[in-house]
């Protein structure tokens, strides 16, 4: 028989003090978990998926995903494209000298850019 758990695991917290409680709808008191699912068999497996939570301070519940309105479906899908999932995948020293490499080139022409458009806007009009 083989065993299979699922886990969540934990990722991250963030504050959500610019949008109001669905159940209380008092403000500056909620806060979002993210969570990655783990697949936990023979060999743990981590997949992509991630879900949320929601937990209110005012009301000390925790806002399930129906009553979520519409503001804070849009954080969470927002936040969900940015955040850094956990891939069991392990890269080897050399792929993390690419990585690095890559990195710092398209670091060097984020500052280079980021410098012609200041240098852009600061040059006084003829
Ligand atoms: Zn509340």
């Amino acid at each position: 028989m083989i065993r299979i758990n699922k886990n969540h695991l934990y990722l991250k917290t963030l504050s959500v003090p610019q949008l109001d409680c669905p159940l209380c709808h008092l403000g500056n008191g909620m806060e979002m978990s993210f969570y990655q699912l783990q697949i936990e068999t023979d060999n743990i497996h981590n997949t992509k998926k991630i879900t949320a939570s929601v937990s209110c301070k005012h009301c000390g519940q925790e806002i399930p995903v129906v009553r979520w309105d519409k503001e804070l479906d849009a954080f969470y899908k927002t936040e969900k494209k940015q955040i850094k999932v956990i891939t069991s995948f392990k890269i080897g020293t050399k792929g993390k000298i690419l990585l690095w490499i890559a990195a710092v080139f398209f670091g060097a022409i984020f500052l280079l850019l980021a410098g012609l458009y200041i240098y852009g806007h600061l040059k006084p009009k003829v």
